[in-house]
């Protein structure tokens, strides 16, 4: 008896303009010239945790995280000290040949510093606001107060609510609705439409005190994955304001990069999202621009956009039993970390670049032929030999002692040869 397969009509490879997340419809908000919007790249920022009143190590840290790549970033603006160092701030990081936004922090006292220090207001790209830290006796004025000095001086804001800060009248309110309420909700879904409603309420008092729509980005951010996930979802469903995304308060090193790439991942991947900010509690003495890179890691891994040439290498098993493959992915890694800032201005494009470096024939040479360069190293008791394939090709075969810095005179040549050459300035 002969057997019909069922043959399924394989689709059209899919091109990664295909499989990228359609964007939600935002308008475009200029944050000092940096343009926030589904017509515009998601932005990375950033914030700085020095003393905004030491304006040299401010302006020190604001250009650590822009040299990054955090596109803007945000100070505290907690006291007059620290709204009075902000055109310091501005000065050293223009005469460090640097025009980043500098974005205003401001909670409790806002409205008082932003009217005491025009100089601060008017030199500041963006005020944050968090509608739950604007006084209860006089919080709409206050908020209102914060808003007027925005449209005086062109500003936008954000509405930042943070639910370790939610408005507690609002939430208290809502929470008493619901006691009476037939069918009660659960506090959680309470507390979420609390987080929503104290974010939409607050837009809507600043387009009513005159702040045009389009000068109006929110966030809402909870420390919890699945609450962030349900709070921006209702957001987004709520209203076309360009949104700031963020896991708040991640935690410290690996938690916080798994839980922030889980949370932001998901959103982003559902269009919801135009700019971000990866809230990492540093180790002491680490890095604050390890923030910044873990944002655009996660962006490029979605394929939203690409800031660095990324190395696809497997996680070796039984088969690679020596460190030299592990030693020379890393190796790898480092050069292309190492060469990128000299390479991005001669060489554009070169961020695009995919480089795969596989421990054995098993999977090597198939993953190898998906990256624009890829080597193959040998497992153990294969033939001594590491097979190159460039865009997909078998280009040569390299052995002996030199692999790696044969492997990497070809990243070299490659780069030259396939991303256009500008001059140097
Ligand atoms: S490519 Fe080879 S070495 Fe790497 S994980 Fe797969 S089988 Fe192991």
């Amino acid at each position: 008896m002969s057997r019909e397969l069922n043959v399924v009509a394989r689709p059209a490879a899919d091109s990664p303009d295909q499989l990228r997340p359609i964007r939600r419809s935002t308008p475009s908000v200029s944050v000092g010239g940096v343009l926030v919007g589904s017509a515009h790249p998601i932005v990375v920022q950033s914030m700085t945790n020095t003393d905004t009143a030491d304006a040299a190590g401010t302006a020190a840290q604001v250009a650590h995280l822009a040299r990054a790549g955090s596109q803007i970033v945000r100070v505290t603006v907690n006291n007059d000290a620290a709204a009075a160092a902000i055109p310091e701030i501005v000065q050293r990081l223009a005469d460090d040949g640097l025009t980043t936004p500098i974005v205003g922090d401001f909670h409790y006292n806002g409205h008082k510093l932003l009217a005491a220090h025009p100089k601060a207001a008017e030199l500041l790209a963006k005020y944050r606001i968090n509608p739950g830290n604007v006084g209860s006796k006089h919080r709409d004025e206050n908020f209102q107060t914060i808003v007027k000095v925005a449209i005086d001086h062109g500003k936008p804001v954000r509405i930042g609510v943070n639910w370790g800060s939610l408005d507690q009248d609002l939430l208290t309110r809502l929470m008493e609705e619901n006691a009476a309420a037939a069918t009660p909700a659960s506090a959680r879904s309470v507390t979420i439409e609390a987080i929503v409603r104290s974010a939409t309420q607050s837009a809507e008092l600043a387009e009513a005190t005159g702040l045009p729509h389009d000068r109006i980005l929110l966030s809402a951010k909870t420390s919890n994955v699945r609450d962030l996930f349900d709070v921006y979802t209702e957001l987004a469903g709520r209203c076309d304001y360009p949104l700031h995304l963020g896991l708040t308060e991640a935690g410290m090193g690996m938690k916080g990069i798994v839980a922030t790439s889980a949370a932001l991942g998901h959103l982003l991947n559902q269009g919801i999202g135009d700019t971000i900010r990866v809230s990492l509690t540093p180790e002491p003495g680490a890095d604050r621009a390890l923030e910044v890179e873990v944002a655009q890691q996660i962006l490029q891994s979605l394929g939203l956009r690409a800031f660095s040439p990324q190395v696809t290498s497997c996680p070796g098993c039984g088969r690679t039993t020596s460190t030299f493959f592990q030693e020379m992915a890393q190796e790898i890694q480092g050069y292309l970390k190492t060469r990128l800032p000299e390479w991005r201005p001669l060489h554009p494009g070169v961020e695009n670049l995919e480089v795969a470096v596989m421990g054995c024939v098993v999977n090597g040479p198939g993953e190898s032929k998906h990256a624009n360069l890829g080597i193959s190293l040998p497992g153990t008791f294969e033939e001594p030999v590491a097979p190159v394939f460039q865009d997909g090709a078998l280009l040569t075969t390299l052995r002996g002692d030199r692999i790696v810095a044969e492997f990497l005179e070809i990243l070299e040549r490659y780069v030259a040869d396939h991303y256009t050459q500008t001059q140097p300035k």
